[in-house]
């Protein structure tokens, strides 16, 4: 097989939704359905549990159970579909935020009687901000929720996106009959179901009169009433301003009953986008290049703290990836090989030979890697597009035991390196300050210095609450910024200077006193 049919068959894409609208539900349910699993119940959930121990212990236990499922393979028709998996915590936004970087488009779940949730915003930002193309599906209909043309004004009110359903429902709760197929003109009709996968279909026109008696006159009538409606308020489904991500096509169901899904996996199998182009610091890369390139997205260190062993997660961008070869390590400018990298197929860790732009390859790392490194064949580039957030916790990080003070530097370094939190270091007195988007972070790392790296720490919470890095085209006028601000600015890993800031207001009023210097939100600016 050649290359360009390679990337024709691949899609990779990731699952994301507020906890609790039924991610894990559904994507155990797309497994079942391309026979990747033969149970439901095989694939566990990523979220972090309200148990009797405490919150931080549950994200080391997850952190095993989630290599496996990081990244979900499977074979289904013709294709071969990568499901990235993303945490549910919110305290862990910024993963997420990280494996969107190397999907190609998303399917969003929205509880049918929640409707739109915070973190389903705070998502759907970054999706925008890429134009990832997004696939909605809305879950729960077995449950009374809200009307769905309510729905759908809330989806594209808040998301800043236009929807167009593709499949209706009728009724919903305990009423939920099923849904009705608006480009197929077919009826699938629901039952409470937690195991069989089929469903029971009917074509049937709108019109025909046949459409009374497999619903009854009243379902039927109000059917045709809201598909007109439908049809008339909404433009007809474009697979092109899907792909530019301006229009998301949505489906009616209810994952745990397995309806609904199927119709979602074909329609997604048929509409979706293969592995497309990405941004680089001088030119985009296209998959079909001959050449190797791809980018680290995630890293998992010391799952077993005897062997400082991490794995690292890399996108393949174009080319082909193979097994010993060497690749260049771009900021290290360095050369590397890998020896045993591995794919992730049917939610098992296999050697990979072989992999292609979509794939995502396990690589077993002793430290060469950071979050956003990228790989080539030589050529010097950098993949875009993986920014750093400006955290909205600030603490000092103190060092309990003074013997111990390498180990600290080195596992801080190393939890950073893997995108737990970022490091920021304050001239005076070269002080630590360790920033995060959640207070979860600050636990996490105090009990993996502890148990992995054998060192002491507590925090000093800071009068922070917004960090954002500064530029200017006049040097000049940077130094002289960074020099009266003292105490506020700090260095990233980098060494770009941060200014933290005590509140919103306050860098308003710093923006509109200092015209020549930019101030940024996030880490990527060049
Ligand atoms: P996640 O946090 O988004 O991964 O959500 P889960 O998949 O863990 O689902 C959250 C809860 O909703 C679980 O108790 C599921 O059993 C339940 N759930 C998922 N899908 C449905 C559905 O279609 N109907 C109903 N009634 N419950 C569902």
């Amino acid at each position: 097989m050649n290359i360009h049919q390679e990337i024709k068959k691949r899609r990779t894409f990731a699952i994301i939704s507020h906890p609790d609208a039924g991610k894990t539900t559904l994507t155990e349910k797309l497994l079942l359905f391309g026979g990747a699993i033969q149970t439901a119940g095989a694939v566990k959930s990523n979220k972090i549990k309200k148990t009797a121990t405490s919150d931080f212990m549950e994200i080391e236990k997850q952190r095993g159970i989630s290599v496996a499922t990081s990244v979900m393979t499977f074979e289904y028709r013709d294709l071969l579909i990568n499901i990235l998996d993303t945490p549910g915590h919110k305290d862990f936004a910024e993963d997420t935020y990280r494996t969107l970087t190397a999907v190609d488009s998303v399917i969003l779940v929205v509880d049918c009687v929640k409707g739109v949730e915070e973190q389903t915003e705070r998502l759907m930002e970054v999706c925008r901000m890429r134009n990832t193309p997004v696939i909605i599906f809305i879950n729960k209909l077995d449950r009374e929720g809200q009307s769905p043309f309510d729905l759908l004004d809330e989806l594209e009110a808040k998301l800043s996106i236009r929807a167009r359903p593709l499949t209706w429902p009728i009724n919903m709760g305990s009423n939920f009959k099923g849904v009705y197929s608006l480009y197929e003109q077919k009826l699938y009709f629901f039952k409470i179901n937690k195991t069989k996968v089929e469903t029971d279909v009917a074509e049937v026109s709108l019109d025909a009169p046949n459409l009374d008696t497999l619903l009854g006159p009243r379902d039927a009538e109000t059917l045709r009433e809201e598909v007109e409606l439908v049809e008339g308020v909404y433009d007809a489904f474009s697979e092109e301003a899907y792909q530019k991500g301006e229009l998301a096509p949505v489906f009616f169901g209810s994952a745990i009953n397995n309806f609904g899904v199927k119709e979602l996996l074909d329609t997604f199998c048929q509409i979706s986008p293969t592995p497309q182009p990405r941004p680089t610091d001088v030119r985009q890369v296209l998959p079909t290049e001959p050449k190797f390139s791809g980018f680290v997205f995630k890293i998992h260190a010391n799952l077993d703290p005897r062997h400082r062993d991490r794995i690292a997660f890399l996108r393949i961008c174009s080319g082909s990836f193979e097994r010993g070869k060497f690749y260049h390590h771009v900021r290290l400018n360095k050369d590397l090989r890998f020896s045993s990298p591995f794919s992730f197929m049917a939610a098992d860790k296999r050697i990979l030979e072989e992999g292609f732009p979509g794939d995502v390859v396990g690589l077993y790392d002793t430290g060469h890697f950071k979050i956003g490194d990228t790989l080539t064949e030589g050529e010097d580039l950098q993949f875009s597009g993986i920014p750093s957030f400006s955290p909205e916790i600030f603490k000092e990080l103190i060092n309990l035991d003074p013997m111990k003070a390498k180990q600290l530097d080195k596992g801080v370094q190393q939890l950073t390196d893997e995108g737990v939190a970022q490091l920021f270091t304050l001239e005076l007195g070269n002080r630590k300050i360790v920033g995060t988007v959640g207070e979860l972070q600050f636990d996490v790392i105090q009990y993996r210095l502890e148990n992995e790296y054998g060192a002491k720490c507590r925090w000093v919470p800071m009068n922070v609450a917004r960090a954002c890095w500064i530029t200017s085209d006049n040097k000049a006028k940077l130094a002289e910024f960074v020099r009266l601000k003292g105490n506020q600015i700090a260095f990233d890993k980098d060494m770009n200077p941060v200014f933290l800031a005590e509140s919103e207001w306050m860098i308003r009023m710093n923006r509109e006193n200092n015209p020549d210097i930019q101030f940024h939100f996030t880490s990527e600016f060049k």
